[in-house]
């Protein structure tokens, strides 16, 4: 080992940071986040640390660099734009067996500022010894997207409770259980929920009756976007790497599946042939049930957004019942996903004051849908659901006054490699989507913002360039 890694106190101990530009601004924020007492000495300070100064946050030498800057001093830090004024400082630091740091100068360093993930008081820090830099950024980059920021108060609820824990649990190996619960049962859930004060309530009570401390099951409800996996969020990443059940629908793509912890079971729990929806339904409330009764983490996997035409409503309504925990990841919803990646900005200053999310997949979904309000102008229509039903929508939407030429996208397997986009206009939609055998899923949007696909399209096909009257103006 090249550098001996350790973790300073630096709360009220005076550091010396030389030189006033950007760089040393960015250290002494960092040293002022630890509490350090802080010396910035330069001839110039930049704004930032000028302000610092006059409120009285930071304390000020000014001129070039004496060595008696460093009187007094625990570390120094050199982040002048000069080298030969960076060694001097180095050099004068070294004489007097003070670490010194210099700025992107490992040779004249004698000890390093690391890459850190910041979770206090949980902090990772990751140093390449100076030899690669960008290797310990890009490494950073890939813990912090792991780590939930909720681990900094649950490492936070752990030290306030220690001599606590510690008096309940003699025995080693029963504490170590019990920290693992810590972080794999509902402590760390309900933190997640910003319910600190149950999160704290449950921690007592698995100190005061150890039973307690088995792992319930638990529910995360996962929108999983539209298809391509660059859309999940960080926490549904973070969920599928936790997970030891998934229940998926069959909309969710496999480059995403294959995301999720390689050792969790996986279950496709889409429509059986033969099966009606509210038969799926139940059967995926059973199996929610099951497995969360089983102690498990079970990831609820649903396609786009799971409150938006997923029935998500109805699972948490069951989960709730069964006093078993939940917690909900939102999605990028079809609409959305679909719009973007067709270039149809859903609303426009000059052409869309709003959006309707609509589906109309069955006779009983249209009746229920008022055409009059959809038919006004200036406003989008997503319709989820729909393909099978273009006919119907086009004639309704006319027949209430929306102007038959009103530009419509239809986007297919949206986000997908496979995307397909058609542009047409309210009446002729129908026919160009059967001409092209458009299939689900496919999202329609309808509205004069829908002429700009051609336009602004940029990712897999256009089947149809518009033609220029349906451009808006
Ligand atoms: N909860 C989902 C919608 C489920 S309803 C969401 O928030 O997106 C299923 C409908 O969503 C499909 O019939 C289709 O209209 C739309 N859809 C879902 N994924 C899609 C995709 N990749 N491309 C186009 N439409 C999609």
């Amino acid at each position: 080992m090249t550098l001996f890694p350790l973790f300073a106190d630096l709360a009220g101990r005076p550091v010396l940071v030389a030189g006033g530009g950007a760089v040393a601004a960015r250290k002494v924020a960092l040293l002022l986040q630890a509490g350090a007492d802080v010396t910035v000495g330069a001839p110039q300070l930049c704004e930032e640390l000028e302000s610092q100064a006059r409120a009285g946050a930071i304390r000020r030498l000014h001129g070039v660099f004496d060595p008696q800057w460093l009187d007094g001093m625990w570390l120094a830090i050199a982040a002048t734009d000069d080298r030969a004024a960076n060694a001097r400082v180095a050099d004068a630091a070294t004489a007097r067996r003070i670490f010194a740091n210099v700025v992107d100068d490992p040779e004249l360093s004698s000890f390093q500022v690391p890459s850190i993930v910041d979770r206090s008081p949980l902090v990772v820090a990751i140093s390449s010894s100076g030899t690669a830099p960008v290797l310990a950024r890009r490494l950073r980059e890939r813990i912090e997207t792991l780590c939930d920021h909720a681990l900094g108060p649950l490492a936070g609820l752990a030290a306030r409770h220690r001599a606590r824990i510690r008096a309940a649990l003699p025995g080693m190996g029963a504490r170590r259980r019990f920290y693992d619960w810590l972080l794999d049962g509902p402590v760390f859930g309900l933190l997640r929920q910003a319910r600190p004060q149950d999160a704290e309530q449950a921690l007592l009570g698995a100190l005061a009756d150890p039973q307690q401390a088995a792992s319930p099951g638990s529910v995360v409800l996962v929108g999983a976007g539209p298809g391509d996996p660059g859309l999940l969020t960080l926490k549904a990443l973070r969920a599928l790497n936790e997970a030891d059940v998934i229940l998926y629908d069959r909309l969710v793509s496999p480059d995403i599946l294959a995301l999720a912890r390689r050792d969790a079971e996986r279950v496709c729990v889409g429509k059986r042939p033969g099966e009606n929806h509210d038969a799926t339904q139940a059967r995926i409330h059973a199996l929610l049930r099951e497995h969360a009764g089983l102690g498990r983490r079970v990831v609820r996997l649903k396609g786009g957004d799971a409150f938006i035409f997923g029935r998500g409503g109805e699972e948490l309504e069951c989960l709730r019942e069964h006093g078993i925990a939940y917690e909900v990841v939102p999605g990028i919803t079809a609409a959305l996903a679909c719009a973007a990646y067709a270039g149809v900005p859903l609303t426009h200053r000059d052409h869309s004051q709003s959006v309707h999310l609509v589906t109309a997949h069955c006779r009983e979904s249209e009746d229920t849908l008022d055409w009059q309000a959809l038919a006004s102008a200036r406003q989008t229509l997503a319709f989820y659901m729909g393909v099978s039903r273009l006919d119907t929508v086009s004639a309704k939407l006319i027949a209430h006054g929306r102007d038959a030429a009103t530009p419509c996208t239809l986007v297919e397997n949206g986000t997908r490699p496979e995307q397909r986009v058609l542009t047409a206009t309210l009446a002729d939609l129908p026919a160009r989507a059967s001409e092209h055998g458009i299939r689900a899923p496919a999202m329609l949007i309808v509205g004069e913002v829908a002429g700009l696909a051609g336009r602004l399209g940029w990712f897999g096909s256009q089947l149809e360039a518009p033609r220029p009257q349906e451009l808006p103006a």
